[in-house]
């Protein structure tokens, strides 16, 4: 399960692998991920501009 890299709290993925281009929510912090690969699966921290 990957982690997110904002607050380290895992974040499920469901039954399904995530594909690349994906979204995945942190349920702890909300921050947002991009899959930016599928194998290993590896995370991208999207960070907002303000
Ligand atoms: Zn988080």
């Amino acid at each position: 399960m990957p982690s997110c890299q904002e607050c380290n709290s895992p974040i499920p993925t469901e039954d399904e692998m995530p594909e690349i281009g994906d979204i995945l929510i942190c349920p702890t912090c909300g921050a947002e991920h991009e899959v930016i690969s599928e194998d290993p699966l590896q995370l991208e921290l999207i960070e907002e501009e303000k």
